[in-house]
């Protein structure tokens, strides 16, 4: 047994922080399977320090010195807020030339009663936030969120990064198991928020 906290995979590394949500959407990876290419993401516990992200992180980078790294993993990795940026502000005083990216749920402003994006700035390149739904019945639907006001908060939190210039991304997943989202409807609501927009493809085994 041991914690998985740093993976590779494409040529990018990323960074497993929690298995916690505040989503539980329809089509998470952590619904269908215990591993991504083999890797398993279930980590036995949640007591992991941004150090032990770093050493595992160094690991993987003496192998495959990657141009990107993603927080991402089986969990909200927003919910390791600390944590998350500690290892980015190591990132960019040792690595200045990788990108940090981070896919998020959007609901961090919400959890931590204040708006986080600011202590961002300067550690993240790019948030990729994901919309799933052009209304909060078809967000409800696909995210199965753990509080009411998910939806108004994850477009919040778009609005949030836009307006201190980092790169946002609003992203959804299209085409699950036959389901269908106005694809038009949410590229106007992620772009009126400051957002590129981007649809993935739903494919069975999420990569
Ligand atoms: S937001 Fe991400 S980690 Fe959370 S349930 Fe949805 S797909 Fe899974």
């Amino acid at each position: 047994m041991s914690n998985t906290l740093a993976y590779l995979l494409d040529k990018k590394i990323y960074i497993n922080l929690t298995n916690h949500c505040t989503n539980d959407c329809i089509f998470c990876l952590r619904n269908d399977k215990d591993d991504v290419v083999g890797q398993t993401l279930w980590l036995d516990d949640e007591n992991s320090t941004a150090q032990d992200v770093i050493d595992q992180f160094e690991k993987i980078y003496a192998q495959c010195p990657s141009k990107e790294i993603i927080f991402c993993g089986y969990g909200e990795p927003m919910l390791k807020l600390e944590v998350l940026k500690e290892v980015a502000k190591y990132i960019k005083k040792n690595y200045p030339q990788i990108r940090v990216r981070v896919n998020t749920n959007g609901h961090a402003n919400y959890i931590y009663k204040r708006n986080v994006v600011p202590e961002l700035k300067g550690l993240v390149d790019e948030f990729s936030v994901s919309l799933n739904g052009a209304d909060k019945k078809e967000y409800d639907m696909y995210s199965r969120p753990k509080f009411d006001e998910a939806y108004k908060e994850t477009k919040n939190f778009i609005k949030a990064c836009s307006n201190e210039n980092i790169s946002v991304v609003a992203s959804i997943v299209e085409g699950y198991k036959g389901k269908h989202l106005d694809l038009e409807k949410c590229k106007t609501i992620a772009n009126d928020l400051g957002a590129k927009f981007r649809v993935r493809e739903w494919i069975v085994n999420g990569y």
